[in-house]
């Protein structure tokens, strides 16, 4: 084994005080456990990023920073959503480590696989993904959303590894690539793939959150979802001109027909078909509009060119 780089774990963390404590236990026994075997440099670190939580989050890091400086923090000034708060961590973390491997407060992910992670970069992978073998704990609901939304952004186009999270390891390299992507919206998924350099997978199981409650209820999935497809495919606008250019032809051809019948004196009043018809090409324009204001609102915000987060503190020394 070549050895001996520093690794950061990275967790942003909001509202997440049920759980800091035991996965900070767990993620230093993980730790030590590769300090023994001399698998990592003994400058690793432990770095939370507190996501404008609520609640004692930040507290709780600056406890634990205190009592073992493996420990290290980054406060954002408010919460910024997991994306930013994940993009913050590695932005700062790569400024001394060579790895880092994100990953989130509850440990659904297996940290067992962070070994076989290490393992993989020292083989010359940039990047190794953690992709989840089963979903056996997760509620059928849970499960059936979050399938659908990997298929879903399989056909429109996005590169992305199914059934992998946001549980990888990346390179320095591949963060200071990562870094260059100049992207307000954020759906760090997706880009990762598009930095290149070679890339792994290892597979795990998906454990049950241990406390808390999950924060992304159904409303921030579909926002996000909406935000993966919007940010790296325009097929939903050519389905809409698709749509367009059929309902248009479908209405030449009615005309056609409507002139033929009227013309052999049969006309009928058609009030069902009417009224029909207006209610569907009326929804479609409003669909049809709507999609393509998403498109418009995502402009509008990159050309803002607004800062993702700003850091309030760094704990790591
Ligand atoms: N998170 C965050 N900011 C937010 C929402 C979530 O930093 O606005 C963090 C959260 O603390 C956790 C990770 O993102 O470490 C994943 O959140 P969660 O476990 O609630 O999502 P789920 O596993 O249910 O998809
Ligand atoms: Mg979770």
């Amino acid at each position: 084994m070549a050895g001996k780089d520093i690794l950061y774990l990275v967790i942003p963390c909001y509202n997440e005080e049920a759980v800091l404590h035991e996965t900070a236990k767990q993620l230093l026994a993980k730790m030590n456990s590769m300090f023994e075997r001399d698998m990592i440099s003994r400058d690793s670190k432990i770095m939370f990023v507190n996501d404008g939580s609520k609640d004692r989050t930040w507290e709780i890091i600056e406890e634990l920073h205190a009592s073992n400086p493996i420990y290290s923090g980054v406060k954002l000034s408010r919460n910024k959503g997991h994306q930013n708060a994940l993009l913050a961590g590695l932005m700062t973390a790569k400024e001394k480590a060579d790895m880092m491997i994100s990953l989130d407060a509850d440990l659904q992910d297996d940290v067992d696989v962070i070994d076989q992670m290490v393992e993989k970069y020292y083989e010359g992978n940039d990047v190794v993904y953690g992709v989840r073998s089963a979903r056996k704990t997760d509620t059928f609901f849970k499960k059936f959303t979050a399938e659908s939304f990997y298929k879903l952004l399989k056909c429109m186009g996005v590169e992305i590894v199914y059934n992998h999270a946001d549980y990888r390891l990346m390179s320095k390299r591949a963060v200071e690539g990562l870094a260059q992507f100049r992207e307000v919206n954020l759906f760090l998924r997706g880009i990762v793939p598009l930095i290149g350099y070679k890339s792994e997978v290892v597979t795990y199981e998906r454990h049950e959150r241990f406390a808390g409650e999950s924060k992304y209820p159904l409303k921030k999935m579909l926002a996000f979802a909406t935000d993966g497809i919007t940010s790296f495919s325009i097929k939903p606008i050519r389905f809409i001109t698709t749509c367009g250019i059929l309902i248009f032809g479908i209405s030449i051809l009615m005309l056609i027909y409507f002139l033929a019948v009227h013309f052999m004196g049969r006309t009928v009043a058609g009030w069902t078909s009417m009224i029909v018809s207006i209610w569907a090409i009326g929804g479609l324009q409003l669909l049809a509009i709507g999609i393509v204001g998403e498109y418009i609102g995502k402009i509008y915000l990159e050309t803002k060119d607004r800062p993702k987060y700003i850091i309030e503190t760094v704990l790591d020394n």
